[in-house]
């Protein structure tokens, strides 16, 4: 909730010049907001929503973020916010126990991934913000457009409470998700990687008894994932790219019976806690990324950047990663009023290959084992030989808890302290 301390900023704020105007509060526009305050960058971010408490949009903090929180010597606090630890990664493949990954091989302090609800990782990224002089949060301030002046961006124009304003500043970023305006008032052409599933997400009431915490449960035609909240689980039900409509012409029980006849311990709570089609939310799931990150004044990161795949739980850990490696790589230049255009590409040219890569593993998982699963109704479900040769050997599940978990080429913190 925005503080009477934003109040006062914000009256400040609005119509002035800054150094950095980041659009959007996401993972992406709060740590490189916190990063760049830190380094003494006065960094202004505007956020559409009036709080953090909105629909669910992922749980899982991975060891790559917990180890940048160990860095800014933040992890004890965080890890004091409600979560639930997973250290290990595994699942039911019709009536076969599979194990995917072990994340006991990392350094004890990040050796799990901590699932918790994103809006208590976005208030705690907040409140530690909001110490520092150089930053400020503008709630319910949405980005509008972009200010262009002398062939570049030069700002951007916004809309609150109080009515349209404009904020200048040396270099604008957007952090504003998935279907950005920022980088569609860019212009920035996005490249679609193709993703041939949608999700529905819904929870359910975890009956304490309920000690099987696996994340995966697949039987022919159907692939659910639980995510234990403590008293409730998140579950996720994929379903074939488009199918959502068919599924509620069919009826929420239809889609109950299906859930349970995957997941069978839901079975006493699925009808009181889904009661219609308003419990259940589809996300819909896109793979993409832009062709350039950015342009004179402006730059991309996150999900504006790249639409990522819920397979694997990356998307927050990557939006993290992005921001981390955008504070190395601007915020001295920044505070001293000098990034160039090249030095704005330079988080490009650092973070493709990561984006690149994840997005390759996410495609090939959800095009050999999703949609195989979800095509095989009618069929006998197999185990894929991966995934049984992963099970049969521990070791292999170190080694892809450890590729899951730090992710590919994994930052460090290394951009300045005022
Ligand atoms: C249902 C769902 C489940 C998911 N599950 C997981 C998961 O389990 N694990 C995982 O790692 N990832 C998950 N993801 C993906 C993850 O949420 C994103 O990849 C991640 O949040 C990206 O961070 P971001 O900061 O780039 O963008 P976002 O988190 O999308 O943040 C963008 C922010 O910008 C704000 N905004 C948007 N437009 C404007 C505007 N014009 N002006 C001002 N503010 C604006 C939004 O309100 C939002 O706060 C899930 C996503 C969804 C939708």
């Amino acid at each position: 909730m925005a503080s009477a301390f934003d109040a006062d900023r914000s009256a400040a704020a609005i119509g002035t010049t800054t150094q950095c105007c980041i659009a959007g509060g996401g993972p992406a526009g709060m740590m490189l907001g916190y990063l760049l305050a830190r380094a003494g960058v006065r960094t202004i971010v505007l956020e559409k929503h009036a709080d953090f408490l909105r629909d669910f949009r992922g749980d899982t903090v991975h060891p790559s973020t917990l180890r940048i929180m160990d860095q800014l010597g933040l992890l004890d606090a965080f890890l004091r916010r409600p979560h639930q630890r997973l250290e290990r990664i595994g699942g039911w493949f019709g009536q076969e126990r599979v194990q995917l990954g072990d994340f006991r091989g990392l350094p004890p302090r990040y050796a799990f991934i901590a699932l918790m609800p994103q809006w208590e990782f976005l208030d705690f990224l907040a409140g530690e913000a909001r110490k520092l002089p150089a930053f400020t949060l503008l709630m319910r301030a949405e980005a509008t457009g972009l200010v262009e002046a002398d062939g570049r961006v030069a700002g951007i124009r916004g809309r609150s409470a109080e009515g349209e304003f404009e904020i200048r500043a040396d270099c604008t970023v957007g952090c504003d998700g998935r279907h950005s305006t920022v980088r569609a008032a860019a212009q920035l052409a996005v490249e679609d990687v193709g993703a041939p599933i949608d999700v529905l997400w819904f929870r359910v009431g975890r009956d304490p008894k309920d000690n099987d915490s696996s994340l995966a449960r697949i039987v022919a035609g159907h692939f659910v994932v639980t995510i234990d909240r403590g008293d409730y689980w998140q579950c996720a039900f994929v379903i074939p790219k488009g199918g959502a409509d068919d599924l509620r012409r069919r009826g929420i029980d239809v889609f109950r019976e299906q859930v349970v006849a995957t997941v069978p311990m839901l079975a006493s709570r699925i009808a009181e806690d889904v009661r219609s089609w308003d419990d259940v939310k589809l996300l819909t799931v896109a793979v993409d990324r832009l062709t350039r990150w950015s342009k004179p004044g402006l730059l991309c990161i996150g999900d504006a950047a790249h639409a990522m795949s819920p397979v694997g739980g990356v998307g927050i850990n990557l939006a993290i990663q992005d921001a981390v490696a955008a504070a190395n790589l601007l915020a001295a230049k920044l505070r001293d009023g000098r990034v160039e255009a090249d030095d704005l590409d330079a988080v490009r040219r650092r973070r493709l290959w990561p984006t690149k890569a994840t997005q390759t593993m996410q495609v090939a998982i959800q095009d050999n084992v999703l949609v195989p699963v979800l095509g095989s109704a009618h069929s006998e479900l197999h185990v894929p030989l991966p995934i049984r040769v992963v099970t049969a050997v521990p070791m292999l599940q170190r080694v892809f808890a450890r590729l899951l978990g730090m992710g590919v080429r994994p930052e460090h913190v290394r951009s300045p302290v005022a």
